[in-house]
């Protein structure tokens, strides 16, 4: 059957920080007609043009803790507001119950739905390589060494619970995490509606 590129679509990529999130969510966006929006990416970008969002997330990024849920909120919120089709992969997003329960209400109010969740898995030492190679490859100012161990906690004790959530509504799916790129998209590929 040929992919679905119309009519609503909302995806869900979630996962420790190095499970492969941002590669995935960009070869899964272009292959199903996605916006992709990356929470971690435009936060960055407000960092970047030291907007009022980008100041008060800085320090919460720089110690690898999450920004506050109020501010994350609102700014999915602006990026939902007035699509047409609600085409999106979420990635990054959400992180915490509070933020799942409002994406929840969100998408409510645009009349659409998570059509699924999917969940990469990769062995802890794996993550940690991967994010020691890629602070020497992209500089990100959050891939050091305190911070990665900062955000595996964080991610641990405040989002791998929403696995829960999802997998209670049927929405979860749980995919092996290593592997070449391709492995790994195909593997995504096949659990899709
Ligand atoms: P990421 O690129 O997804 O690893 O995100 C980088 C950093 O941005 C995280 O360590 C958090 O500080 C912040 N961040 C990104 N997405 C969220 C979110 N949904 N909730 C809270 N903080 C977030």
């Amino acid at each position: 059957m040929p992919e679905a590129t119309s009519g609503n679509e909302v995806l869900l990529l979630m996962g420790p920080p190095g499970a492969g999130k941002g590669t995935q969510a960009q070869r899964l966006a272009d292959t199903r007609n996605l916006l992709k929006l990356s929470t971690g990416d435009i936060l960055r970008e407000h960092v970047r043009r030291q907007t009022e969002l980008g100041r008060q997330a800085q320090a919460f990024m720089d110690a690898g803790e999450l920004v506050p849920d109020d501010l994350i909120i609102g700014m999915v919120r602006e990026e939902l507001a007035g699509l047409k089709d609600v085409r999106v992969l979420l990635d990054g997003f959400p992180r915490t119950p509070v933020q799942a329960a409002q994406l929840d209400m969100l998408l409510l109010e645009v009349g659409a739905e998570i059509t699924a969740a999917v969940a990469l898995e990769v062995e802890a030492d794996e993550l940690i390589r991967r994010l020691l190679q890629r602070s020497g490859e992209e500089g990100r100012s959050d891939d050091t060494e305190e911070t990665i161990r900062k955000r595996m906690e964080v991610y641990a004790s405040q989002t791998k619970p929403l696995l829960d959530y999802y997998e209670q509504r049927a929405k979860l799916h749980r995919i092996t995490g290593s592997g070449s790129v391709s492995e790994v998209h195909e593997r995504v590929r096949k659990v899709l509606p």
